[in-house]
């Protein structure tokens, strides 16, 4: 049976945050002394896998693990190699991963060897100086031997970048020239009011309609139906022959065509990025060795997915939109 939310939206795609945990501490993302949770409240992999394995038999065809860093959970390719045996099986389209890039010099080749062809890759900045300061904790030249590596792979790459004011906005013409030179798609993201930080969010969003403004006034961006089942909307670039994607939450909600939601590294479902509301799984996961409790658990969640977020960055509103950082249910 299909998962059907109130408004008809078909859920078919999972991500799940494999771990609150990150070798890197953006300053958008999270505070620089973050309580992460205790491992004992953690999923082991075995759990995470039935989780995600009931999810694939209600019709997930699409599975993204991601974080904090996904690449930092402890066996996390014991994972990977067990999730594989979907795609071999057709249950499952794809699996992928979103990832700062710190361990792929690690990891590409056994990624690709489990059956991943595409990985998303955050990348704000190509000057290491600014890429230091924005990560407070990471080292260019280790994801650039990560992107060097996955593509000696054969994974194929989608550069993701927050726009931020006054760090990034003048440089992403020159990230998009390299993207693109390289064969990367690069997808621009406006940065979401999620958790408590130490700078002013209302100083560093850029709604992603100016910053299109100002990219075409350089280059020539046409819109294009491309879809990769997630929320950007692409353009090509003419002078490049690459695609740009636009997520945009905060100046176009994205929410209409939702097809995803997201499982936390414990077993709590949000139904939406930007709502509170959220289901526990890890209970009727644990209650009984049948999955009978975690399918009705999943369905009463599905029933009550909101039709959207309502974010809001000004300078009138100084607590975030939901409490959580993005680490805790990923990107
Ligand atoms: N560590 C992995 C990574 O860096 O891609 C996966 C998790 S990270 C939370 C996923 C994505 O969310 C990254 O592209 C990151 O830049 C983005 N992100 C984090 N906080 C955000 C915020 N407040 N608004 C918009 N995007 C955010």
């Amino acid at each position: 049976m299909d998962m059907i939310d109130p408004f008809g939206r078909t859920i078919s795609y999972l991500r799940v945050s494999v771990t609150d945990r990150c070798d890197f501490r953006c300053t958008y993302c999270m505070a620089e002394d973050m309580t992460f949770l205790p491992k004992k409240d953690l999923l082991s992999l075995e759990e995470l896998d039935r989780l995600c394995t009931v999810f694939i038999e209600k019709g997930v065809k699409k599975l993204r693990l991601t974080g904090g860093e996904p690449l930092v959970r402890k066996n996390i390719m014991h994972l990977v190699r067990q999730l594989s045996r979907h795609l071999e099986s057709g249950a499952l389209e794809e699996l992928t991963l979103t990832t700062n890039g710190s361990q792929l010099s690690r990891f590409a080749a056994e990624l690709a060897d489990c059956g991943v062809k595409r990985i998303n890759v955050s990348l704000d900045t190509l000057d290491a100086e600014k890429f230091h300061q924005i990560t407070r904790w990471g080292n260019l030249g280790k994801v650039m031997e990560g992107i060097d590596a996955a593509q000696k792979a054969g994974l194929k790459i989608k550069l993701n970048a927050v726009a931020l004011r006054d760090f990034n906005d003048a440089e992403i013409p020159e990230l998009m020239r390299w993207a693109h030179g390289r064969g990367m798609d690069l997808t621009l993201i406006e940065t979401m009011p999620m958790g408590e930080i130490e700078v002013d969010r209302t100083d560093q969003y850029l709604p992603l309609s100016l910053l299109r403004a100002s990219l075409e006034r350089q280059f020539t961006l046409s819109d294009i139906p491309y879809k990769t089942g997630g929320p950007a909307r692409y353009v090509h670039v003419a002078e490049t022959g690459g695609r740009l994607g636009f997520i945009t939450p905060m100046t176009h909600n994205f929410c209409e065509s939702c097809n995803r939601v997201r499982l936390t590294c414990t077993g709590t479902l949000y139904m939406c990025l930007g709502q509170e509301d959220a289901a526990d799984l890890r209970a009727p996961l644990r209650a009984s060795e049948g999955n009978e409790l975690l399918d009705a658990a999943i369905d009463e969640a599905i029933g009550r997915k909101p039709k959207g977020h309502d974010f809001i960055i000004d300078r009138r509103t100084s607590r975030p939109s939901v409490s959580r950082h993005m680490s805790v249910t990923g990107g």
